[in-house]
């Protein structure tokens, strides 16, 4: 893994040759730019998803999920775009480190979007959302 800022805005990192994220500022969402470089760009290809999730970051699983057949995350997980799976990652973080400082409340929100007619496959956009008055997603990157 290697990562390293190219410019004051962002943030671009190449995981293995497996995918790059930029993230960048957008007044106070984080947008994220993904590419994943592998043909398997859903869950479904990699049945372990669920048990390494229960494993290392069993908190994903409370993060609420708007999918098309309103599933839980558990359920969606096992079958989902890489990028979403990213997404709710991302959010589980973000929970967990404003809830070692904060005891106050907050809600983070997040959506995974793509239109591989118009860009690469393997593309996909993020953005992630705090709370009205919540800058603390700036101090991240
Ligand atoms: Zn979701």
């Amino acid at each position: 893994m290697s990562a390293s800022p190219v410019s004051a805005l962002g943030t671009h990192a190449i995981i293995d040759n497996l995918f790059a994220i930029e993230i960048n500022q957008k007044h106070k969402d984080l947008v994220i730019r993904m590419n994943v470089y592998t043909s398997s760009l859903t869950t479904g290809y990699y049945p372990k998803t669920i048990a390494l999730l229960n494993h290392h970051l069993p908190s994903i699983f409370k993060t609420k999920c708007f999918n098309d057949f309103n599933q839980p995350f558990l359920i969606e997980a096992a079958d989902t775009e890489i990028a979403h799976l990213f997404e709710h990652i991302f959010l589980a973080f973000l929970h967990r480190d404003k809830l070692s400082i904060s005891d106050e409340s907050f809600t983070y929100s997040g959506v995974t979007s793509w239109n591989w007619q118009r860009e690469p496959k393997g593309l996909f956009h993020i953005t992630i959302t705090g709370t009205e008055n919540d800058y603390s997603l700036i101090s991240w990157f």
